[in-house]
């Protein structure tokens, strides 16, 4: 357990619980508000944000800024940002669930010094261990689903949504449900 984000970090970037240490070149620890209510859980870091060291700063990071921007959310000021895995699995591939198992203590830290009110699992990924195991995007995305006392949604990952332009509406859809929300039960937020 830890008393602060600096304690946290310092181990966390050291970590080498599981091979994906051996070709990183950043950790990508995450980026955000350290008193947000709002969680936003990615999959994994991807080339450019093995490069900056910092989660969705590629093509799928500008699009999820547009949609964050659509509902007054900022990934610096009112909310925070993290993935299932701090490490860049080899060519994108998904990340293993040995791999999860071994990361997803850091984000359980994170999770618990940030005491969020609400998480938003962005893709498969995130959803299907955040929220169940047999998440389906396409099917539940948009639903919130209470646990442990933390509200979780699901919604499309920014990747998806550069491949599958249809479901723009409908990720809207969901940034729209997801600022109402936080209206209701958020009061730092906005
Ligand atoms: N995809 C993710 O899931 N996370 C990132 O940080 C970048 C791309």
């Amino acid at each position: 357990m830890y008393e602060n984000w600096e304690q946290l970090k310092s181990d966390c970037f050291k970590c080498e619980k599981c091979d994906l240490c051996k070709t990183r070149t950043n950790l990508v620890f995450g980026v955000g508000n350290e008193n947000a209510e709002v969680l936003f859980v990615g999959e994994g870091p991807g080339e450019n944000e093995d490069l900056q060291g910092e989660p969705f700063v590629g093509r799928g990071g500008k699009l999820l800024d547009k949609f964050l921007d659509a509902v007054d959310l900022d990934r610096k000021k009112n909310i925070y940002i993290a993935n299932m895995v701090k490490c860049r699995p080899p060519k994108n591939r998904d990340p293993l669930p040995e791999e999860q198992d071994q990361c997803i203590q850091w984000l359980r830290e994170q999770t618990k010094l940030l005491n969020p009110k609400i998480i938003v699992c962005l893709g498969r990924i995130s959803a299907q261990r955040l929220i169940s195991k047999d998440f389906k995007v396409t099917k539940q995305h948009g639903q919130f689903i209470e646990k442990g006392g933390i509200l979780f949604m699901g919604t499309f990952h920014p990747a998806a949504l550069l491949r599958n332009p249809n479901q723009k509406p409908d990720a809207l859809e969901d940034f729209l449900a997801l600022k109402e929300k936080i209206k209701e039960i958020c009061d730092r937020t906005y």
